[in-house]
C-alpha cells in the first residue's frame, strides 16, 4: 500500500522529548520552544514567533488581535481549508469569499477590489501548495484601503515569494505543523508577528488574557488577567518534537522538491496529450513540495482515477469543497458564484508525496496514472467506433 501521506521521523524526536521531560519544565515557553522560535526569527527574520497548538489557533489569535467584531468583513478565498474562514466567523465576522485563478487555487487578485466595501477589515492570502499568492498586489490594496493582511501560510514553511520568505510579508501569518505539513509535530501552528503594535498583546492572548509572558521575563512580580485571550501556547513535548524536524529542514525540503519535479518530468507526456492539467507555479513564487495535484478534465474523471490507484494500492486524495458551498456557510452566502473555486473542488487530485516515498513507489504512481488515461481513451475509441457503425 502506498499512502498519500507518511508523517517522517529524523529520529531525534523522542531524544528531544526526554530531554525536556527530564528538565522538569514540560509546560509551554522552555528551552525548545525558545529554540523553536530563534530557529524562524533567525532564518526567514520573522519579527516574533510564537508556537500554538495549530495553525487554526494561531489564525484565532490572529481575529482577536485584529479586534474582528460582527459585522467586519474579511476576504478570502473560497477554495482553502475551513479554519481560514472559521477563525474569522468565531469572532462575528462576515466572510467575503473570492474566487480562485484560471491557472492554479489561489486567491484570484483580481477580483478583491471589487469585493472591498467599508467594511472590509482583512484580507486572508493563502499560499496553496506551499506557493505564493500576488503578495505585490494584495499588500498594495491593503495600504490603498487600509486593511490588514493575514497570510494563511499553514503550507509555506521555507517558502518564497520574489525572494521574501512567506510569513514575512503580512502583519501576520499562521503556519501549521500538522503531520501532514512538511515539518511537523503531530499537531502544532505557529503565529508570525511582523507589525510591533500586535507584539505586547500577542504574548498576553496566547497565555489566557494574561501578562505571564513578562512575569517569566521579570518585567513584573505578579500577573493577572489583563485581556481576552485562550491557552494557545504548545507544551514543551510539542516544541521538543518540532525542533528534531526544524533541524533537518534542509533535508526534508530537498527530498520533497526532488520527488515534486520528478512526478511534474514523468507526468508531462500525458499533460501534452491533454488528458490533465499538471500545477503551476505563480509568478514570483517558489516551490517548497508540499504538495503536487493534477486538474483532471473533469469529476468523473478524478473519481475514476482515484479508484484506479486505489485498486493498485495507492491513495490519492481531493481537497477542498468550496467553503461557500459548504453545509455551514452555504445557507449565509449571499456572494457571487465562484465557477473556479468549484472547479478545483471538482478536479484537483492530490498524489502521494512525502520524504519515505521510494523511487520504486513513485514509479509505481506514474505508471498506474499512465494506465488510468490508456484505459479511458481505449473506452473513449471504442465509444466511438459502436457510435459510427
Ligand atoms: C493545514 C492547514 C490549516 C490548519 O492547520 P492546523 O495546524 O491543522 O490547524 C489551515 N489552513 C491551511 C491552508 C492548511 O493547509
Amino acid at each position: 500500500m502506498i499512502p498519500f501521506n507518511k508523517p517522517f521521523l529524523t529520529g531525534k524526536e523522542t531524544l528531544y522529548i526526554e530531554q525536556a521531560v527530564r528538565s522538569g519544565k514540560i509546560s509551554g515557553d522552555g528551552l525548545f520552544t525558545e529554540k523553536c522560535h530563534q530557529f524562524f526569527e533567525n532564518r526567514y527574520g520573522f519579527k516574533k514567533c510564537l508556537l500554538t497548538t495549530s495553525c487554526t489557533d494561531a489564525l484565532e489569535m490572529a481575529a482577536i488581535l485584529l479586534n474582528i467584531t460582527e459585522g467586519d468583513e474579511v476576504i478570502m478565498p473560497s477554495y482553502t481549508f475551513v479554519s481560514t474562514a472559521n477563525a474569522f466567523v468565531l469572532r462575528g465576522a462576515k466572510i467575503i469569499f473570492c474566487d480562485s485563478g484560471k491557472e492554479s487555487p489561489h486567491i484570484d487578485v483580481n477580483n478583491i477590489e471589487s469585493l472591498i466595501t467599508e467594511k472590509t477589515k482583512v484580507i486572508v492570502p493563502v499560499h496553496y501548495a506551499g506557493m505564493a499568492c500576488n503578495m505585490d498586489v494584495i499588500m498594495d490594496l491593503a495600504t490603498k484601503y487600509n486593511l490588514f493582511v493575514v497570510e494563511d501560510a499553514a503550507q509555506s514553511v521555507d517558502a518564497f515569494y520574489k525572494g521574501k520568505p512567506l510569513g514575512s510579508i503580512g502583519h501576520l501569518a499562521a503556519f501549521s505543523f500538522h503531520e501532514t505539513k512538511n515539518v511537523m509535530a503531530g499537531e502544532g501552528g505557529m503565529l508570525v508577528i511582523n507589525d510591533d503594535k500586535f507584539l505586547k498583546r500577542a504574548e498576553i492572548i496566547r497565555e489566557k488574557g494574561t501578562n505571564r509572558s513578562a512575569l517569566f521575563r521579570g518585567e513584573i512580580d505578579h500577573y493577572g488577567w489583563v485581556d481576552i485571550g485562550s491557552s494557545f501556547l504548545p507544551s514543551e513535548i510539542t516544541a521538543a518534537f518540532l525542533y528534531a524536524q526544524l533541524e533537518n529542514l534542509d533535508q526534508i525540503q530537498i527530498t520533497r522538491i526532488r520527488i515534486w519535479c520528478r512526478y511534474l518530468l514523468e507526468l508531462k507526456p500525458l499533460e501534452a496529450k491533454g488528458y490533465f492539467q499538471l500545477p503551476h507555479i505563480p509568478e514570483g513564487a517558489s516551490n517548497n513540495g508540499h504538495i503536487f495535484h493534477i486538474l483532471t478534465n473533469n469529476l468523473k474523471e478524478r473519481d475514476g482515477l482515484i479508484a484506479h490507484l486505489k485498486s493498485k494500492d495507492i491513495q490519492s486524495v481531493f481537497h477542498y469543497l468550496s467553503l461557500h458551498q459548504s453545509p455551514f456557510y452555504s445557507s449565509v452566502y449571499d456572494g457571487l458564484p465562484l465557477p473556479k473555486s468549484d472547479h478545483y473542488s471538482e478536479t484537483l487530485l492530490r498524489l502521494p508525496l512525502y520524504y519515505g516515498l521510494t523511487e520504486h513507489e513513485q514509479n509505481k504512481v506514474i505508471a498506474a496514472i499512465f494506465e488510468y488515461y490508456d484505459i479511458v481513451n481505449e473506452t473513449k475509441n471504442v465509444s466511438y467506433l459502436v457510435k459510427n457503425q
